[in-house]
Order: structure tokens, then C-alpha cells, then sequence
């Protein structure tokens, strides 16, 4: 992409707004625009970054065999009058009237949707078990929606739904999603601590809250170090296996928000270990048991032909909150660091003297030539001061900078930047394309 005509509308001052950093900086990094409040418009830049975050979730949860489907935002009442949530959920449900007088309301969440779709479609318990999921945007009225995309009103969400013939079952599916929701996080360059939570107007007693530490976090949360340290990736994992012993070795270290807190079993812990912070929940799961399933009469005949009520769970992801996440978790004082695997492009590519035609030639054969690597290029060839330059690439926050000048051409090389350590190298053409395919492949 070249920067000349790519609508990329960064400010220059701080937009008085935001009260922390990841909105100021997405408003300033030309990501996003307020259209209501809660609500964002998501411009090339930060949609490019949306786009890769979903397709992360989207891997992950394939990878531990759920299936991917599409549920329509706008769902009728009446699913929601048979669960009995209708009257529950309150003012948070924006609820519609149609032309012909039918109520519905923007979907919150999916759980009665479907599990109306099961009802109707599951013969026999030879069909089970199921994980489907979507991700689709959801509304929720928040009182009071603020952080920008963080706490929205509407907002993207990954969400999963399990159904199993009995409880042991309804445990593997939640085992899944849990060892799912570690890799997701991680490989999104976050470190999420699964902790125990409360299970709130969704109901049902096994639950947790995945959460990122940071210190504009909503939430008072206590942890073992232990948990912070660890990494996921490193471990294997087989989904046709039993996943309870990496289950059990996540959930054994002490990890609960204030809602669950035990302060004795916290102060048991050697003090160098206890981890008292502010965290961001970035994903939840909930075991439901036959909660909707029962009211909703979603039930397939066993092996005797006795009626079973399917064993639900939920599972949430919320992917457009992970993009103001992300950022609370990685930038400095230029702006946004963006984690290789989501960054909206791998390198900028930098023209000191655009108009030059030494230095347009070496741009025009570089721009293709990172292209052809399989790397994201942003090709700055404006017109501009070499310092406005380099403070947009800071603020947008792609992990690398290669930058061509008059100088280096004469001498053979280029200069690469990496973002995150501020460290720069004068590398030739060939050695900065090793580099940036190396960085790609890790
Ligand atoms: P919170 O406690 O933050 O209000 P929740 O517990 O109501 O969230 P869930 O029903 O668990 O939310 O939804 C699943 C995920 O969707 C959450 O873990 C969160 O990442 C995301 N999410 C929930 N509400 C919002 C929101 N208003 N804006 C952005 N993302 C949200
Ligand atoms: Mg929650």
C-alpha cells in the first residue's frame, strides 16, 4: 500500500476524549472514528488490524475442532421470552419493533439462537458432541461505554457454544476452548491469565475470566506469578487427547478477580509471588449445563430412547476490545508496538527523498520485492519531511522500518528499524530481506 493515497488520517494532537492510551492512540494512529457513543466507525488501519486478530481466534478455534457459522445480529424476542432472559437482560438489550409490530432486539449474545437451531436439527445423540461458533457483532447498552473499542456498545465478539450429551463431555468441550483460548492469547502476543470468576447473568459454576494485566485493567485482579511466566507455546498440545492435566496445571497456581477473591489462599503464597493488579478481560468461558436447554426443550433421544437435555457451555472472545488491548499492553511514548502477528503491515517502507529518481527506482524495486517475501508493505512515497515521516511510522506502530536515503544508496544499504527495541541496522538489500522473512516465519 502506498501511503500518497491510502486513507490514513493521523492526528496530531491529543484527542481530549480518551482518557487512556490505547483509545488516544487509535484515534491518533487514524484507526478508528466515533460514530455514537460506544459505537466506531474502523478505518483501513485499524480494520487491516481487527481482520488479523479475528483470523487468529478463527485458526485456533478450528485447530480444537469447532466449527465456524454465521448468526444474524438481529435475533426475535420470542427465542429470548422462552429461555426467560427477556425481562432478565434489562437495559443493556437494545430491543426493536418491526413495521408489522414484532419485537426483536440487537443479539448481546447467541445462546438461545443456538440453541433453538439444535433443537430443531439434532436427531440422536450419535449427533453430539458440537462446538459451533461465529463471530459477529454484538450490542450491549452499556451504561457507561468508554476506553474507546474497550468497552463499546457495539463490538465484535467471538463466540462458541458447546453442546454435549452429559457433564463429563460438557467438561472436554470447556477443556478445549480453555487450552484454545491460552494459544489464541499468546499468539497474539499477549500473556492471559485464566482465573476463576463469577458466572453472572449467564449463569452455571464453572467459569473463567481470561485476563490481560495492565494497569488500566477495569477489573482488581490476584495472581500467582507463576502464571505470568509461563509460556504456552512452548508446550504441545493434542486436542484428540485428554487436555485435563494442562487444564489442572493452569488452574492449580492461585489466579481469581476481586469478585472471587481469597485473600487467605493469596497470602499463603510466598510474597515475591503475589501478583495484586488491574486486568483487562479479553475472553470468558461459562459451563451452562442444561440452563437453556431445558426451558427451550432442546433435547435428542439416547441410546434408550429416553430424552436427554443437552449440556451447553459459552465461550467469548472479545476480539474488537483485543485491538485496544493489545495496545495497552505494547507501546511507549512514539505509539503503538505492534506483535508481529497482528500488526496491520510488517514493514514501512520509508523514502527520504521521494521525487528523487535514484530513490524512487530503489523504493518502487523494494516495495515489490518485500511483497513478493509474503511481507504487508506500507510504502511511504510522500512528499515530506524525513521527521514527519519517521513519527508516523512510530505512532502506527509497525514492527519494522526500512528507510532509503541518497547516503545509504551510494554505500549499498538501507536502514532497518525494529520498533519494539529501538534497535537500527545498515544492512544490505539481501541481508534486510533475510531479516524481515526470518521475522515473518517466527
Ligand atoms: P464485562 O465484564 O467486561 O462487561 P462481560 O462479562 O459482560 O464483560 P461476556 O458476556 O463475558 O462479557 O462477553 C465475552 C467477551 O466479550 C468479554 O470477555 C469481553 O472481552 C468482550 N466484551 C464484553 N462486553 C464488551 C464491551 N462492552 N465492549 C467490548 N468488548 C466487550
Ligand atoms: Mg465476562
Amino acid at each position: 500500500m502506498r501511503l500518497s493515497s491510502y486513507f490514513l488520517p493521523v492526528l496530531k494532537e491529543n484527542p481530549s476524549e480518551a482518557q487512556i492510551v490505547s483509545h488516544r492512540l487509535m484515534l491518533r494512529a487514524g484507526m478508528v472514528r466515533q460514530s455514537a457513543a460506544g459505537i466506531y466507525s474502523w478505518l483501513p488501519l485499524g480494520h487491516r488490524v481487527l481482520k488479523k486478530i479475528e483470523q487468529i481466534v478463527r485458526e485456533e478455534q478450528d485447530a480444537a475442532g469447532a466449527q465456524e457459522m454465521l448468526m444474524p445480529t438481529i435475533q426475535p424476542a420470542e427465542l429470548w421470552q422462552k429461555s426467560g432472559r427477556y425481562d432478565d437482560y434489562g437495559k443493556e438489550m437494545l430491543r426493536i419493533t418491526d413495521r408489522h409490530e414484532r419485537p426483536l432486539l440487537y443479539g448481546p449474545t447467541n445462546e438461545e439462537m443456538l440453541t433453538d437451531i439444535l433443537r430443531g436439527d439434532l436427531k440422536s445423540y450419535r449427533d453430539l458432541p458440537k462446538i459451533l461458533y461465529h463471530i459477529q457483532w454484538k450490542f450491549r447498552d452499556e451504561v457507561r461505554p468508554r476506553f474507546g473499542v474497550m468497552r463499546g456498545r457495539e463490538f465484535l465478539m467471538k463466540d462458541a457454544y458447546s453442546f454435549d450429551l452429559d457433564q463429563a463431555g460438557a467438561r472436554r468441550s470447556y477443556n478445549r476452548m480453555f487450552v484454545a483460548y491460552l494459544r489464541t492469547f499468546a499468539r497474539l502476543g499477549l500473556q492471559a491469565i485464566p482465573m476463576q470468576a463469577d458466572t453472572g447473568p449467564i449463569g452455571g459454576d464453572l467459569s473463567h475470566e481470561f485476563i490481560v494485566l495492565a494497569e488500566t485493567g477495569e477489573s482488581g485482579v490476584f495472581c500467582d506469578r507463576a502464571l505470568i511466566e509461563r509460556d504456552v507455546l512452548s508446550e504441545q498440545v493434542d486436542y484428540s487427547g485428554d487436555l485435563q492435566p494442562i487444564v489442572d496445571s493452569w488452574t492449580a497456581p492461585y489466579a481469581a478477580t476481586e469478585e472471587k477473591h481469597d485473600a487467605a489462599r493469596f497470602e499463603a503464597l510466598p510474597p515475591e509471588r503475589q501478583v495484586a493488579a488491574r486486568g483487562i478481560e479479553v475472553g470468558h468461558i461459562f459451563y451452562f449445563g442444561a440452563k437453556y436447554s431445558k426451558p427451550m426443550g432442546a433435547v435428542v433421544p439416547g441410546p434408550n430412547g429416553e430424552q436427554i437435555a443437552l449440556e451447553g457451555g459459552s465461550y467469548g472472545i472479545g476480539v474488537s476490545r483485543l485491538v485496544g488491548g493489545i495496545i495497552e499492553a505494547s507501546h511507549d511514548d512514539n505509539g503503538i508496538i505492534w506483535p508481529f502477528s497482528v500488526a496491520p503491515f510488517h514493514v514501512g517502507l520509508i523514502n527520504l527523498k521521494a521525487g528523487d529518481a535514484d530513490c524512487d527506482a530503489a523504493c518502487e524495486d523494494l516495495y515489490g520485492k518485500l511483497k513478493a517475501a509474503g511481507l504487508d508493505v506500507l510504502y511511504d512515497d510522500r512528499d515530506e519531511r524525513a521527521g514527519a515521516k519517521f513519527a508516523t511510522m512510530d505512532l502506527i506502530g509497525l514492527p519494522y522500518q526500512v528507510t532509503v536515503g541518497p547516503r545509504g544508496l551510494k554505500a549499498g544499504v538501507l536502514e532497518v528499524k525494529n520498533r519494539a527495541t529501538g534497535e537500527k541496522e545498515e544492512l544490505t538489500v539481501e541481508a534486510m530481506l533475510a531479516k524481515l522473512a526470518a521475522a515473518r516465519v517466527a
